[in-house]
């Protein structure tokens, strides 16, 4: 990809501009972006340090998905992920007219385990009396959910009992020996993650995955 075409995109009449009402042409922000092309050309380690208001989320954005090579983004917080995920890819998909594929990654007690909801639900024991509406909602929505995002469920607080007792645990995780791997959502995840052109995850996420690879020497 020339770098003309970076220039393109960022340069006061480009791409962006199209797009972006007040859009100014930043040229520390061509600069990352210019050397973030460089890097993916190439191969190495580039570190980048940019003031705020920089841009440095499309700096580093748009010569990723140009670079049309399958990358992992890993962001510092789950706020940045959410809105790379959200608002800043939708946005560059219909700005740069790209057809690319993009999976989000949430740590795995994010996710519902379906063999630990059904056996959950056979016997459950609930510690307040608050949780018996918790159970309900978890209920309900865990039987139709598609994705098993607990962000689905915008009423369940961040510490729920019940929740607790059915999300997805590596430690209570039997693997392919499970009844429900076909259709779990963290199998899911992982099979749309090795199709998808760009992953977003989080460092926590990203940090603990490669020290379960190191342990296991893959
Ligand atoms: S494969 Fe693991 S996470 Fe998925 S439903 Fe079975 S036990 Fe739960």
């Amino acid at each position: 990809m020339p770098k003309s075409d970076l220039e393109q995109i960022f340069s006061a009449g480009g791409l962006l501009a199209e797009r972006l009402p007040n859009y100014e042409l930043r040229p520390e922000q061509l600069c990352m972006s210019r050397k973030v092309q460089d890097i993916l050309n190439e191969s190495g380690i580039l570190l980048v340090e940019a003031g705020t208001g920089t841009g440095k989320t499309l700096a580093y954005l748009i010569p990723a998905i140009l670079s049309r090579r399958k990358l992992v983004v890993s962001t510092g917080t789950k706020n940045l992920q959410e809105q790379l995920f959200f608002k800043d890819i939708p946005f560059l998909k219909k700005c740069l007219n790209l057809n690319f594929s993009v999976c989000y990654m949430k740590g795995r007690s994010n996710y519902l385990c379906l063999r630990r909801f059904y056996e959950y639900l056979k016997q459950p024991l609930l510690s307040e009396r608050r949780e018996v509406r918790y159970l309900e909602l978890i209920k309900h929505w865990g039987t139709n959910t598609k994705s098993g995002d607990r962000a689905q469920l915008d009423e369940l607080p961040d510490k729920c009992a019940t929740w607790h007792n059915v999300c997805s645990k590596s430690e209570h995780c039997i693997g392919q020996k499970c009844g429900y791997f076909e259709d779990c959502f963290i199998t899911k995840m992982r099979q749309d993650a090795a199709r998808a052109d760009l992953i977003i995850v989080n460092h926590h996420l990203f940090f603990a995955d490669m020290a379960v690879r190191g342990q296991c020497g893959g």
